[in-house]
């Protein structure tokens, strides 16, 4: 089926192409899922009507062509396994187990919980004490597919495992100190459940697979949004059950979550959270807390606090390539905000990668490349970051201090706000936020 479709794009695209060299074409046939007709769309790459090339007859072909080839969307456009090229949650427990046994001198692989459908919440530590909680130590958390469908993200974080490994058994000076010095943990998927249903080929799950009253079991609206779970202003996140975004009916609500948030409090695993980076697709770029526009426009950070996220996400950005773009929407009970604020913790959302969003949206490849260049590219950009922000030059690199004028002056702009605006108050100092973890 694949084969017949493959040729039938073939044949369009050069039949396009003979007309216009600059014409590109995205053909997409697919059964709706209430039982419509399949249906095609001609996409373009430059300001030509998709279509008018392309004579009646030859439309009516094209379209009974689809509706002939269009038996399910899955075997037509791209998913997880016709790409073929992610390693799936069954090989990454393997691959996990397999890590720590040859690695157990740097490697120590904690089950921290379970999944709501009972499958493991893994994370591996990494340093040259693995197994133990150096207090002395600071640690550094790498988390990565709370969001089902963004697989590109696990994948990233597993690597970065090896990456770190590779180096230290290759003798880089950078990456011996790293271990030695701190500890790395990453968490390459808080969420198995939905990842399986991406895998079987429902490219859209973002959720968990939790099931509330009001959401339909065979879509998207099953689930509580991981991202949407965590402490920090989780009130203000949205209460719809069957929002893609929907926060869960209370905070932590999700084993996922919860077991996350256990393991950062527990002392036997973690005493001084110092940086992390919650790895995603869908957009480009490095976020520092706090992620919502509006919040990071009305409630500032601390200046020394500003200034060193301002310096960490942009070396990043210089890495990558990503941007430091905010995004257009508010989120609320988001995992790296809420690091923040309760651990201290540098903590970064990077969205790593982008693909093309059109009707009818091909979810698989906008959330992750579908080819093994585009999977290196975006894998290196996480390797990269990560590697910085363990890193000597991220970690004792003092941030100059504001000049006591421009505190002075910046001081008296918050008070007259804080004047105008009372209530207002939700920025934190690393020290507060420390202390009020007590
Ligand atoms: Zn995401």
């Amino acid at each position: 089926m694949a084969n017949i479709y493959s040729s039938l794009k073939h044949y369009l695209k050069t039949f396009a192409q003979r007309k216009n060299p600059h014409f590109e074409i995205e053909l997409v046939c697919y059964r709706a899922p209430a039982g419509r007709p399949g249906s095609f769309v001609a996409q373009r790459s430059i300001e030509v009507k998709p279509l008018v090339f392309f004579k009646p007859s030859i439309l009516v072909g094209i379209l009974v062509s689809c509706l002939f080839l269009g038996t399910t969307r899955d075997a037509l456009s791209d998913d997880f396994a016709s790409v073929g090229l992610y390693q799936s949650f069954d090989e990454l427990v393997t691959w996990a187990h397999a890590f720590e046994t040859t690695n157990s001198d740097l490697v120590n692989l904690v089950e921290f919980g379970r999944s709501y459908q009972d499958r493991p919440l893994l994370a591996l530590q990494i340093s040259v004490q693995p197994g133990i909680n150096d207090p002395t130590k600071p640690e550094f958390l790498f988390t990565a597919g709370l969001h089902a469908r963004e697989v590109i993200g696990s994948q990233a974080a597993f690597q970065l495992a090896e990456h770190l490994v590779d180096g230290y058994r290759n003798g880089d000076p950078a990456t011996m100190d790293s271990l030695a010095e701190r500890e790395v943990w990453i968490v390459p998927n808080l969420n198995p459940d939905g990842r399986i249903r991406v895998e079987e080929g429902y490219s859209r799950q973002r959720k968990t697979m939790e099931l509330f009253p009001g959401q339909n079991p065979n879509n998207y609206t099953r689930g509580v949004d991981l991202n949407r779970n965590f402490p920090h202003r989780w009130d203000q996140a949205l209460s719809t059950v069957t929002d893609e975004t929907y926060r869960g009916p209370s905070v932590l609500s999700t084993p996922e979550a919860s077991s996350l948030w256990s393991i950062l409090q527990d002392n036997d695993y973690f005493n001084d959270l110092w940086a992390a980076i919650d790895i995603h697709s869908g957009a480009e770029t490095i976020l520092a807390p706090w992620t919502s526009p509006t919040e990071f426009r009305d409630y500032p950070l601390p200046p020394e606090d500003r200034a060193k996220f301002d310096f960490l996400a942009d070396t990043m950005s210089q890495l990558t390539g990503l941007s430091t773009d905010r995004l257009s929407y508010d989120s609320y009970g988001v995992l790296a905000d809420s690091l923040y604020e309760t651990f201290g913790a540098y903590a970064f959302v990077e969205e790593i990668f982008t693909g093309p969003w059109y009707y009818p949206y091909d979810y698989f490849k906008y959330f992750n490349p579908i080819n093994q260049f585009g999977i290196d590219e975006s894998v290196n950009d996480a390797i990269a970051s990560a590697m910085f922000l363990i890193s000597d030059d991220a970690f004792l690199i003092a941030i100059p201090e504001p000049s006591s004028l421009v505190i002075l002056s910046l001081m008296g702009f918050l008070f007259i706000l804080r004047l105008l605006e009372p209530g207002k108050d939700q920025g934190m100092s690393r020290a507060e936020a420390r202390r009020r973890r007590g």
